[in-house]
């Protein structure tokens, strides 16, 4: 039996074992750097399955990993999610927005039950093939919190947890099916917290210094800037506290998130400088401090090709998934409720991700409730306007990511709808399809060594040419609440 039916085999042996380890992480939904729940679950489920734990990893309380194998071979890594986001809790299958049986106001909107659900499918398939086949080397499941809000892959990054591997894996749940041609925004997020003086706003106003002010100046003078960064740069904020809600007082204390995006991490840090500059300028003019606390940034992402190419050709020969009228019916229905906006945004998105093959593609899913089509593989990269962490594990070790159409066609990002179609038919059929894409390259990179030694190869050219630059100020410390 060759190395893709033998993890196709596994994957099929732990089908419904796998299927509740998503379903129960969707059901405890922590949010970022509280996965405590769902991370002595993982770690309890590889324990169970033969791999050695390790908890805590990277300074990170809710990071882990197991480990399985032997130090004489390559090592293959998983990158696995598990956080939820908050006033996202929806009932698992619903095509009406309505809220679930568990408790608390989270849910998983962006679908990482099974994102870590399939990572971990991938992990245990390619540890039963090193375990039967006795191959030399190791697999390793990264359990990585913090995805959304929190970057926790990048504080990894800092603590060198990455540096073990060859070559890593990984997934985001999707509504096509496709190796992620393209190259995320890098991003910066800090705090500033204003600090003024309260004073009784009618009777003695010039007795005070307001923060909110400040804030609101430091925004206005965001909105100033936006004319002067380059046109693919983005900025945004979030008012944490605007100091109170008693109009009469003078307001002492403010605080708000503020996030700069842009193609590379270079621009980033330039625009950031000047917003910082900006906030600085507002605690002059009112009179007030400012202070800026970093509070996480992820990187762009590098693509390896000669790893994306491997990975490509087992999602070729893995697909299609086994869609059912069921699956059809249901997102018919659901697709029903998506804003007008989002309909018709796959059959763009490949038209804009993959030229002229993409137009042709987005004809063929014009019609379809899920699309069942997989993208080629192009050999350029396009630019999204999202972020995410596995861009800086890429910039330290090849990564190659894919996505299956786990939801409904159209389906919009972080949205009710992800949460209610996360325990479906549909979304465990692509989970487990990724853990037979993933392990069967796994499998793949750990026994042919010329396949391995052109990705390496491939990564230290593209190393040489344009380093890492390390983002994370050295003193800074990962936000992570102080109440545990
Ligand atoms: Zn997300
Ligand atoms: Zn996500």
């Amino acid at each position: 039996m060759d190395s893709f039916k033998k993890i196709t085999s596994y994957v099929d042996k732990h089908e419904s074992m796998l299927c509740e380890l998503s379903d129960t992480i969707w059901g405890i939904a922590e949010t970022r750097f509280e996965e405590y729940e769902s991370a002595t679950y993982f770690c309890g489920m590889l324990e169970k399955y033969g791999f050695k734990v390790e908890k805590a990893i990277g300074g990170l309380p809710t990071a882990f990993k197991g480990s399985f194998g032997t130090d004489d071979g390559p090592v293959i890594g998983y990158l696995g999610e598990y956080d939820a986001l908050t006033g996202l809790d929806q009932k698992a299958g619903s095509t009406v927005k309505e809220p679930s049986e568990k408790k608390g106001p989270s849910g998983h909107g962006c679908g990482h039950n099974l994102l870590g659900g399939g990572a971990f499918t991938a992990a245990l398939a390619l540890k039963e093939f090193i375990e039967e086949t006795k191959s030399p080397g190791k697999v390793v499941f990264y359990g990585c919190p913090a995805e959304e809000g929190g970057s926790g892959k990048a504080w990894m990054v800092r603590e060198h947890v990455f540096d073990e591997c060859d070559a890593l894996l990984t997934w985001h749940p999707g509504t096509t099916n496709r190796v992620i041609p393209q190259v995320f925004l890098a991003s910066i997020q800090a705090k500033f917290n204003f600090k003024g003086i309260s004073a009784h706003a009618a009777a003695c106003p010039e007795q005070g210094r307001s923060a909110l002010d400040a804030m609101e100046l430091t925004n206005v003078g965001i909105q100033f800037l936006r004319e002067h960064v380059p046109s693919d740069v983005r900025m945004h904020y979030g008012v944490i506290d605007g100091g109170g809600n008693a109009a009469n007082i003078v307001q002492p204390k403010a605080s708000g998130l503020y996030q700069v995006r842009a193609p590379k991490m270079k621009d980033v840090n330039k625009v950031y400088e000047r917003v910082i500059k900006v906030a600085k300028g507002a605690a002059m003019m009112t009179e007030t401090e400012v202070e800026i606390v970093f509070d996480r940034c992820s990187s762009n992402n590098r693509l390896i090709r000669s790893l994306d190419e491997i990975v490509h050709a087992n999602l070729v020969k893995a697909m299609p998934l086994d869609i059912t009228d069921e699956d059809i019916a249901f997102a018919k229905e659901i697709r029903k409720t998506f804003p007008e906006d989002a309909i018709d945004s796959d059959a763009l998105d490949f038209e804009k991700s993959f030229g002229e093959e993409g137009r042709k593609l987005a004809d063929q899913i014009r019609d379809k409730e899920i699309v069942d089509v997989v993208s080629p593989l192009v050999p350029f990269s396009t630019q999204t306007s999202g972020s995410s962490d596995v861009g800086d594990v890429s910039w330290v070790r090849p990564v190659s990511q894919i996505t299956i159409a786990t939801y409904a066609k159209d389906t919009p990002g972080h949205s009710w709808q992800i949460v209610s179609q996360g325990k479906k038919p549909l979304a465990h059929k692509a989970m487990l399809k990724v853990g037979v894409v993933l392990g069967a390259s796994g499998a793949q990179l750990l026994t042919e060594p010329a396949l391995l030694a052109k990705v390496k190869k491939e990564f230290d050219e593209a190393y040489a040419r344009e380093p890492y630059e390390w983002p994370i100020p050295a003193d800074a410390k990962p936000p992570i609440p102080e109440n545990r």
